[in-house]
């Protein structure tokens, strides 16, 4: 099997370059293991939230001079300062393009608010999802409205946000017969299933009048993250109905909007002729000289797929593109060098919510992101997203900024390698 590019991982960044690439008349494949990170998404993508050294960032843009000083080895800085605005921007066209409405800014961080009730700032943020501006939401009385039993979303944490942005609540519970058959087994009580019940046409009048019920004397709804699975039609009419703003909160995993999100790309990708080959894991390479010449995978065995260039974009620990043992932090597809701490002690701290040396582990890449595996750049095997090394996710809430802006820039350089593509004007 031979390919232009081929992607290992089929999270955010792997289908992001993926998508890119085939817009632009390559023949793609992603091999992709299985679930990935969006399956945990909140409904919006961080940029830059803080510096490293913890400095709260408003204008990410302004903030890039300032955080190539801090983190030389950020993937931001690698890039450098224009390149980052430029893919910013672009990161947003390219989601509006393919039909993902998205809203927020790469010069001003606007605020979300998390399933634990926590306000954080974020860059772009899905339709529907709950947002603001400068400390203030435009409405004044809400109702939220959680469904029975269902512990993927806590109106207690979210009714403390809202009241500490001016936002006056009540709380309401409400309950479909349709529900008790999945209500029996917790397990399946999750944000999937119930979409699945309140998504039906038949459903829709009842859920209406309820939500009409349980708000009145309210401006607006705040309701869990459990509606309009794939369908993006669902909740525009429920509103229209009901007469008023509905705002959604992310739940608990699992996300649907991350599933869905995930999905969509997935289903864009292949419309556009990629392959995506879901359940495979690709488990070695050869290398020749500078050179990914073949790569094997599970299910195909000794069959070789090759191609002209790969895209390493397994993500980190969490989806097991990076492993470690007792004594070292590797990636186990090709070998590549990474970058981690000697000492193991020092990889992470017993205090579970100050900063985790660890989040900053990963593979080491040249200025071009190309993989580095005993000290030399492999020139046809770019690595992009979470495990890429020299940031902090989770502290600089950065996470899938890097991964978006780094999907671009590799498969920009991809492109301009094999001279099918003008870069874009700066
Ligand atoms: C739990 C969690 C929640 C997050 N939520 C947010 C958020 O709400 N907002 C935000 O801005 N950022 C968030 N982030 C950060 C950011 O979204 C992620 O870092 C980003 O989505 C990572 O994308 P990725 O494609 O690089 O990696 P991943 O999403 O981890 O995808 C990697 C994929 O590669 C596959 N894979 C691994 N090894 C192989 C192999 N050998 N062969 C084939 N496939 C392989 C995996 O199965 C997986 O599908 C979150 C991160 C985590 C871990």
């Amino acid at each position: 099997m031979k390919f232009d590019t081929v992607i290992v991982g089929g999270g955010l960044t792997g289908l992001v370059s993926g998508i890119r690439l085939m817009q632009k008349g390559q023949k793609c494949a992603i091999i992709s293991s299985g679930q990935s990170a969006l399956h945990f998404f909140s409904g919006s993508f961080d940029l830059l939230n803080n510096l490293p050294d913890g400095t709260p960032v408003n204008n990410p843009e302004a903030s890039l001079l300032e955080l190539s000083k801090q983190a030389p080895n950020h993937p931001y800085t690698k890039m450098g300062e224009s390149k980052f605005k430029e893919l910013a921007q672009e990161a947003k066209n390219f989601l509006n393009e393919i039909g993902i409405k998205i809203q927020g800014s790469s010069t001003k961080n606007h605020y979300r608010i998390t399933p634990m009730g926590m306000i954080k700032p974020t860059w772009l943020t899905m339709p529907n999802f709950a947002f603001f501006e400068d400390g203030k939401f435009p409405i004044k009385k809400a109702a939220i409205i959680n469904v029975e039993g269902f512990l993927d979303f806590n109106p207690d944490f979210i009714s403390e946000a809202f009241e500490k942005i001016g936002v006056e609540t009540t709380i309401n519970y409400f309950n479909l017969p349709e529900l008790n058959t999945i209500r029996k087994n917790p397990s399946e009580f999750r944000s999937t299933n119930l979409s699945f019940v309140f998504d039906k046409e038949d459903n829709q009048d009842l859920l209406a009048k309820i939500l009409t019920e349980k708000s009145q004397g309210c401006d607006a709804i705040i309701f869990p993250d459990c509606i309009g699975f794939r369908n993006s039609d669902v909740l525009p009419k429920l509103i229209q109905k009901v007469g008023k703003p509905i705002y959604l909160i992310p739940t608990f995993p699992p996300s649907l909007v991350g599933v869905s999100t995930q999905l969509y790309l997935k289903d864009y990708f292949t419309k556009l002729g990629g392959i995506f080959m879901l359940g495979d894991s690709v488990t070695h390479a050869n290398i020749e000289g500078n050179q990914v010449t073949e790569l094997y995978t599970l299910n195909h065995g000794n069959i070789p797929i090759s191609a002209k260039n790969v895209i390493l974009s397994s993500g980190s620990f969490f989806s097991q593109g990076l492993l470690a043992d007792s004594k070292q932090v590797y990636e186990p597809v090709f070998d590549l060098d990474t970058d981690y701490l000697q000492d193991r002690a020092d990889w992470y701290n017993r205090n579970l919510f100050e900063k985790q040396n660890y989040q900053q582990f990963g593979v080491k890449t040249d200025k071009n992101f190309h993989g580095i595996k005993n000290d030399m750049p492999i020139d046809n095997l770019y690595v992009a997203g979470a495990i890429l090394s020299g940031f902090n996710p989770l502290k600089e809430g950065c996470g899938a900024g890097v991964s978006f802006l780094s999907a671009l820039y590799v498969a920009e350089q991809i492109l301009i390698k094999e001279k099918t593509y003008e870069p874009i004007a700066q």
